[in-house]
């Protein structure tokens, strides 16, 4: 009797366990989002932010392999590639060795793969994950590296890197070839049901939030998860909001409060899709924090305890070195729980799926 007990519930467990893999992965990065810039939204926002519906928090280390603080490609490569390298490097280790990214280990279990940003596609974030390059700088080379990586969805900015090249080279005919349709409005992405486009709205990067972007990236991320979720073995998609960090380097509270909104909006399409899915997991979290924000009293000199309202300052315009939070929702969202490595969220991802890198 006790024997069959403990099999039954040994069984329980692997069942339990086996629920917990999320067959389809949202990655949301907020560019140089901290804990306080999530926190001026929430506060701003009165409960109403989508930041508060999820169930498990942790916070990440985001530190370099050759610095204390991290810019955004080692920081994206970090995810894309699960390893801290050095600043610049996209998708190469400390030793500029090609590494497999996400989107390729996914590719090879027959997950598609989607990026949507509001930056180009060339740019550090989305070149984690979709090129190997020893340098962010190499704009050209890594729009051939996009070019060529089987992803089956990209939408974002970054025209001059496919097209009007210093090489002469026409990578938007070579996308054609290999069977991608090309958009360059977001009109007709929203209409088609190709399954494999490459979507791009601007020459370089996309308009800021408070500058006439419109509903792009909540509409484009919604548009890109239905098409990839027509794929019977699933999806891993990767959502940057490029220019929070933008906006912190500038101490640029209006434009920090626009993306904040527009990002916060984005997640709550990513995350009535996971509710409704049942099967999805989706992570928000940043590659580091930018421009050192707090959220002082509006009267910095006063000595009474009455405190009004806050204000955003900013100690920096450049990076800091803070704790990064880790927001989880869905199967295996338990995982993202404590303070851990950047990488680890790469070997996390992989282990949930039972993928090898
Ligand atoms: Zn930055």
């Amino acid at each position: 009797m006790r024997r069959i007990l403990v099999a039954i519930l040994a069984l329980g467990a692997i069942a339990a366990q086996a629920q917990k893999a999320p067959k389809n992965v949202i990655i949301m990065i907020g560019d140089g989002m901290g804990y306080n810039t999530v926190a001026l939204r929430i506060l701003d926002t009165k409960g109403a932010s989508n930041f508060e519906r999820f169930n498990s928090i942790g916070s990440i280390k985001t530190y370099c392999a050759d610095g204390k603080i991290t810019d955004s490609a080692a920081g994206g490569s970090a995810f894309g590639i699960g390893e801290k390298t050095y600043n610049g490097a996209v998708g190469v280790d400390v030793n500029k060795t090609i590494k497999p990214n996400l989107m390729e280990v996914a590719q090879k279990n027959n997950a598609a793969t989607g990026i949507v940003v509001t930056c180009a596609l060339t740019h550090a974030t989305p070149a984690a994950f979709s090129a190997h390059q020893p340098n962010r700088s190499m704009g050209e080379e890594i729009a051939n590296d996009i070019a060529n990586a089987n992803i089956d969805l990209l939408v974002g900015g970054g025209m001059k890197y496919f097209a009007k090249r210093k090489d002469g080279k026409d990578l938007i005919q070579k996308v054609k070839d290999r069977g991608y349709s090309v958009y360059t409005d977001t009109s007709s992405y929203f209409a088609s049901q190709n399954k494999k486009s490459m979507v791009i709205l601007a020459d370089d990067h996309m308009k800021a939030a408070n500058k006439d972007r419109g509903n792009y990236l909540p509409r484009a991320v919604e548009k890109t998860i239905n098409l990839l979720n027509e794929n019977k073995k699933g999806f891993v998609m990767m959502v940057e909001g490029s220019q929070i960090d933008w906006a912190c380097h500038g101490n640029d509270t209006e434009m920090l409060r626009a993306e904040m909104a527009d990002f916060d909006k984005t997640i709550g399409v990513a995350l009535d899709f996971a509710k409704k899915d049942k099967n999805t997991l989706v992570l928000v979290f940043a590659d580091h924090e930018t421009g050192g924000v707090t959220l002082p009293p509006v009267e910095t000199n006063s000595l009474s305890e009455e405190y009004g309202d806050y204000t955003v300052k900013y100690s920096t315009g450049a990076h800091s070195g803070t704790l990064i939070p880790v927001f989880a929702y869905g199967p295996g969202a338990e995982t993202f729980q404590g303070i851990y490595e950047n990488y680890e969220i790469f070997h996390k991802i992989l282990k949930l799926k039972g993928w090898k890198k």
